[in-house]
């Protein structure tokens, strides 16, 4: 005998959209509640308007979290194959690069929207927008979502798909991590994630503005965690670029935990410190009348040229000529190994993604339900599980979704 699951899911982003199509699909009576004016607005700024989907290269590596290996049923169950094979059903096509990242076909993140959006309109989830929810509470067996106007009880289940505090001006909230707190639920300290970086020094805003190449490698109490390779920028606040986001995450983590954290730059990153001292000796012997400012031009944006001196204390107006073996070789040093303090990050609002959050310990990978209260389910970035830059946090909140829909439409199969 099949009965009618009456469904509630708060929060119509990424995770939330996915739960309410499976739902409805399987059979569900679904209504899906959003506060801000249309469903999806994350989607539309993601990936630079491009929107980053999803990945090719979906691994257990690619998430950070107290216990990251709970990625790892969600995301078998959702290969990429799948995933294609569901939007396309949505009308959306996908492209995906050499590096695994994928996009929607026509590059614009609106063709995502459009797709979710179009089928939710086609389906018979009662789609509620417009309309924050302040609370839910839970009594003999069914829940009642409490918002700003009204509340409504009688949902068999309930689906917190509230996402993280990241990008607040997007409609992120973290009321997820309270009414989970509410329902018995043990919520990890949340930080920002794949966001820039504030700097101790001054230096960074004098250079404001150089974007380059550079290996970077992060120290969490002067031990090197990790090294990324990619474009850095140095902002009036600190730094940012790809590689800077790469190790953001890490970096953010342990800022919450009031660790000594720094980023060395390693310039260059094309050659070897016995290439760029054989270039630069060889630069001094071709152009002995070149300032040291003036040779280093040739190789670094003049910008950052004095700062990076500064650090090895040698003035730029030094002539060329008079370098001796043991100064080239600090300058090789200086570029090779340009340390900076890391003081904060740049925050919430400039974060694309958030650490912490609902306990995975709390939650059955297999289904996205509560092991705390029957009923009650959590998919995407409310949980304790953050993507690395690529498609992967979009790629957990369609699997989690995925599954949390599936299994709130089915729990009372007999
Ligand atoms: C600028 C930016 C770019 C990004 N680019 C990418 C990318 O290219 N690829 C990628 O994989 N990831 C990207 N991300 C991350 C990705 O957007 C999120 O990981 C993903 O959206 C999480 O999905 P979710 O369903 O968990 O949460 P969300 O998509 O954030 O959805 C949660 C929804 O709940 C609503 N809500 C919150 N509280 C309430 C409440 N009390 N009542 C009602 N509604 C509520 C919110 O308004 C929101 O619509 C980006 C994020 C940002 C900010």
């Amino acid at each position: 005998m099949r009965l009618m699951n009456t469904i509630a899911i708060i929060g119509g982003g990424a995770s939330g959209m996915m739960a309410a199509l499976i739902a409805v699909r399987a059979g569900a009576n679904v209504t899906l509640y959003e506060h801000n004016t249309t469903v999806g607005k994350k989607i539309l700024a993601s990936g630079n308007g491009r929107c980053n989907i999803t990945n090719t290269r979906i691994t257990q590596e690619h998430y950070y979290g107290l216990d990251p290996s709970f990625v790892e049923y969600p995301l078998s169950c959702l290969p990429y194959a799948r995933f294609e094979t569901f939007c396309a059903s949505l009308g959306l096509l996908l492209e995906c690069k050499e590096d695994g990242r994928c996009y929607p076909f026509s590059q614009e993140a609106k063709t995502v929207l459009w797709a979710f959006q179009r089928a939710l309109e086609a389906s018979s989830v009662k789609v509620v927008t417009d309309t924050n929810v302040t609370a839910i509470t839970h009594k003999k067996g069914f829940f009642t979502v409490h918002t700003d106007h009204e509340k409504q009880g009688g949902f068999s289940h309930v689906l917190i798909a509230t996402g993280s505090q990241a990008a607040p001006q997007m409609g992120a909230t973290g009321d997820g991590y309270a009414f989970a707190k509410g329902l018995g639920h043990t919520i990890h300290p949340t930080y920002p994630a794949l966001v820039q970086l504030h700097l101790k020094e001054s230096t960074p805003a004098k250079m404001a503005g150089v974007r380059m190449m550079a290996n970077v490698t992060l120290r969490v109490k002067e031990q090197a965690l990790t090294t990324v390779m990619g474009d850095i920028l140095f902002t009036a606040y600190g730094i940012s670029g790809l590689a800077i986001l790469d190790i953001s995450t890490t970096a953010s983590l342990a800022l919450s935990r009031q660790q000594h954290v720094s980023i060395t730059l390693e310039l260059l990153p094309q050659w070897d410190t016995t290439k760029l001292s054989h270039v630069l000796k060889t630069l001094c012997v071709n152009a002995p009348q070149l300032t040291l400012e003036e040779a280093l031009s040739t190789l670094l944006p003049l910008k950052i040229i004095p700062h990076l001196l500064k650090t090895i204390t040698i003035l730029p107006a030094t002539p060329v000529r008079k370098l001796d073996p043991k100064m080239v070789k600090r300058v090789v040093e200086g570029i090779k190994n340009w340390r900076f303090e890391v003081s904060d990050t740049h925050g919430f609002k400039h974060a694309e993604a958030s650490g912490g959050g609902v306990s995975t310990a709390e939650v059955n990978p297999k289904t996205m339900e509560s092991l705390r209260l029957k009923g009650l389910y959590f998919a995407g970035e409310v949980l304790d599980i953050v993507g690395q830059r690529g498609g992967y946090n979009f790629h957990f909140a369609w699997a989690s979704g995925m599954i949390a829909g599936e299994a709130m439409a089915r729990s009372n199969e007999t």
